[in-house]
């Protein structure tokens, strides 16, 4: 019998990065994963010569040059620049809000003209401090691009009324007085090329790592906990007590792919249909990720489309309201108590919507804590 270290639960960023950095130590990892391969939501698959994005798209972009340069021992990136379309009702615009945007919408030219047309919708909202996602769109950029370019799309993702939502969600969209389609304002972007699975492949890669696929932590728990000195679980704390607090709420979605006997189906990686009507918030294609890259006379397409969350369901997006908060911290407490030798990390182990960057500097900042200490 070999003697582990650690046992990682979920072979995704968060448990490759944890296990890389712990076998670099010198330590024995066990990592076990219930889907049928490694590299959790960011696996890619190549089919018919196009990276395809499994669970939806994947582009890399962080300000923190020391994640940058950790992510790039394991794949050279390229320079893909994400700038998503908006198809409301066959009218196309530029996101994020930018001069193109303006220009479409209202025929403006200048800065000037826009922040003119900008300040006339904002007014009214009269200065009043906006309570929800409704009234910070409007006081932001006016009813015009709320109406056509927000309501419906932010309705159907979360599956609630843009005046019940909390307006937090929409402050991290950049407005923009420049014609500049890119959608992020972080200093490096791009995509592994080759795709994102050769990353966590590389970081399980070493002898001191196992890795048992196909494997629910749940369905051996109590030997597990029994048997491995430290365990890192990147599943759900909710699910890890039994729900004995509670559930937390999770967003789901499913995805629907078509494989195309055409070259280019919309001319960019991603459109998202910003109407009510439409049932999928985007289309992606995914071979735009790789400049085209792919089979000749072969397109691969994903509708994604929002649902909601029960148990069984796949757990996409936390959900970071308040209630929720308040419960994660809860079970963190209950942690403490019931699982010390239990550590909790991940989009859904710290209940938190975590961008892959942010996720590579928590799994850094969990082994800086259990080595450095
Ligand atoms: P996961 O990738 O979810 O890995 C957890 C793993 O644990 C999974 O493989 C799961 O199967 C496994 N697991 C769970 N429970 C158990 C169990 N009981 N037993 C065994 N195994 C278990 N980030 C960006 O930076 N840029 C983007 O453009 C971007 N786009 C996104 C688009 C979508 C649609 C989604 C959903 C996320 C996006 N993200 C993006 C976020 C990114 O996917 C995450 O930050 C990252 O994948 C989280 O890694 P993780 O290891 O925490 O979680
Ligand atoms: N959003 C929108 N219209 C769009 C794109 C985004 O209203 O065309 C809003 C929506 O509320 C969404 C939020 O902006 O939840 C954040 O968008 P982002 O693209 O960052 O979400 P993610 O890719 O993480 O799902």
């Amino acid at each position: 019998m070999v003697q582990y270290d650690y046992l990682v639960v979920g072979a995704g960023l968060f448990g490759a990065t944890f296990a890389y950095e712990t076998a670099k130590r010198g330590k024995r990892v066990k990592v076990v994963e219930k889907r049928s391969h490694i590299a959790g939501n960011i696996y890619t698959k190549k089919v018919d010569g196009i990276q395809v994005h499994e669970y939806g798209a994947h582009i890399f972009h962080t300000s923190d040059k020391a994640i940058w340069e950790y992510v790039n021992q394991f794949a050279e990136f390229n320079r893909y620049t994400n700038s998503p379309v908006a198809n409301y009702k066959g009218e196309m615009y530029n996101l994020p809000f930018n001069m193109n945007t303006f220009n479409k919408m209202w025929g403006v030219r200048t800065p000037k003209e826009a922040m003119a047309k900008i300040n006339e919708q904002r007014a009214e909202m009269d200065g009043k401090e906006p309570q929800n996602l409704e009234e910070q769109a409007i006081s932001l950029i006016g009813r015009d691009i709320y109406e056509k370019l927000i309501k419906g799309y932010t309705e159907k993702q979360w599956g609630q009324k843009a005046t019940e939502l909390p307006a937090f969600i929409i402050r991290r969209l950049p407005v923009r007085l420049t014609y500049d389609n890119n959608y992020f304002n972080d200093l490096y972007q791009g995509i592994p090329m080759g795709g994102y699975t050769q990353i966590v492949e590389k970081m399980l890669a070493s002898d001191l790592i196992d890795v048992e696929l196909g494997v629910d932590f749940f369905d051996q728990q109590d030997e597990y906990l029994a048997n491995f000195p430290k365990i890192v679980f990147t599943g759900m704390i909710d699910q890890f007590f039994n729900y004995e607090l509670g559930e937390l709420e999770y967003r789901s979605l499913h995805f629907e792919t078509e494989e195309l006997d055409e070259d280019n189906y919309q001319g960019n990686a991603v459109v998202n249909y910003t109407d009510a009507e439409t049932p999928y918030t985007r289309i992606i294609e995914h071979k735009h990720f790789e400049f085209g890259k792919g089979d000749e006379g072969k397109t691969i397409i994903t509708r994604e489309y929002p649902a909601d969350w029960k148990r069984g369901d796949e757990p996409y997006y936390p959900v970071n309201n308040q209630r929720n908060n308040a419960l994660y911290q809860q079970y963190t407490e209950l942690a403490g108590q019931k699982a010390p030798n239990v550590i909790f990390g991940g989009r859904l182990g710290q209940y938190k919507y975590y961008n892959m960057d942010q996720v590579i500097k928590a799994a850094l900042t969990t082994v800086a804590e259990e080595f450095d200490k």
